[in-house]
């Protein structure tokens, strides 16, 4: 009988410390190290520095110069110090010009605190996938992704804060964008890391969230993408009743589009699911001159002067900006 007992506790023990669910001593993983979470502040969710379209099979460090491409973007995290921001999530996935030594010398010359990403983009017809997605099985993939959660990526001995994945657009996955899928849930599984999901339309959300449930991920950690590409706004009800983080984060591209959003979501369900960011930058290497750049100062500038005049309140935008980030992007202490 004692016997059985001390079986019972160290089998809970073991299953306490494996599981990464958010209970216990919580922390943000950013490019130069773990934050608190109460450090985050002011967060935009989805932006980009960087982002080479050039494809996985041409794309690489070689590419741009780290230094020019800090020194073009400096104003830019300036001008949204200056409006109070102390965090940007980039959601650049790999093989499409991540690049988290670039970004840790963009957080060490201005402050600002920056996360970057584990995972692949299988939209755009598979374009930025690496040769080895496509013969790999999702554990093998997942196994990638983990070592690089837990030891850095690629030899730069830098973390994720996330995991960024994307998919084409429909309500049956192809092979190849479930298998992604799956390698994120099974990721998530051993790092408790949110899965940020390139996804557009519900019906693609709900595709994604089917595996996710399959596999057993509890639905908050799963962030539908460009949410604002979904018509029918009974679905963010049908989303937020599964727990499912919206993501409202292309502002920069279409004001109106998301202030009827999130006037929608205050007044039937509330606020407390909902993420809103730009989905802007980028410095694309290869052009002579980055005229299509887009600042991060959309949401300040344009967007919040509007929601006050349709009765968003201080404390609305806190949650907004500060806490629903904090608690999206908050995971277990390993
Ligand atoms: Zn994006």
């Amino acid at each position: 009988m004692k016997k059985n007992l001390f079986l019972i506790t160290i089998l809970l023990l073991l299953q306490c410390c494996k599981s990464p669910e958010k209970n216990g001593s919580l922390t943000i993983q950013t490019v130069n190290g773990e934050i608190e979470p109460d450090a985050l502040g002011v967060a935009l969710i989805h932006e980009h520095v960087l982002v080479d379209f050039i494809g996985a099979d041409s794309t690489g460090f070689h590419r741009w110069d780290k230094e020019e491409v800090v020194s073009f973007l400096i104003p830019y995290i300036k001008e949204i110090q200056d409006r109070g921001v102390k965090t940007i999530m980039e959601c650049t996935p790999s093989y499409l010009g991540k690049d988290p030594e670039l970004l840790r010398l963009l957080s060490e010359k201005t402050g600002m605190q920056i996360l970057t990403n584990v995972g692949y983009y299988g939209a755009i017809s598979g374009k930025y996938l690496p040769e080895h997605a496509y013969q790999e099985s999702a554990e093998q993939l997942s196994k990638r992704w983990i070592r690089e959660a837990q030891y850095g990526i690629a030899d730069s001995g830098i973390k994720p804060g996330f995991i960024k994945i994307s998919v084409n657009e429909g309500s049956v996955l192809s092979g190849l964008d479930a298998k992604l899928v799956k390698a994120a849930g099974l990721t998530h599984l051993e790092t408790g890391l949110l899965i940020v999901a390139h996804t557009g339309t519900w019906q693609t959300a709900r595709a994604q969230m089917d595996i996710l449930q399959s596999l057993n991920v509890p639905l908050e950690n799963f962030v539908w993408v460009h949410a604002q590409n979904e018509k029918d706004f009974e679905n963010y009800l049908r989303a937020n009743k599964e727990g499912v983080w919206i993501s409202l984060d292309g502002v920069v591209w279409d004001l109106k589009g998301h202030l009827d959003r999130l006037v929608f979501m205050k007044e039937q369900v509330g606020l407390d699911r909902v993420l809103i960011s730009h989905d802007a930058g980028w410095y694309e290497p290869g052009l002579e001159e980055q005229k299509n750049f887009k600042g991060f100062t959309s949401i300040f500038d344009e967007l919040i002067p509007l929601l006050y005049e349709n009765g968003f309140t201080k404390k609305d935008l806190d949650l907004l900006l500060i806490e629903n980030p904090k608690r999206a992007f908050s995971i277990g202490r390993q």
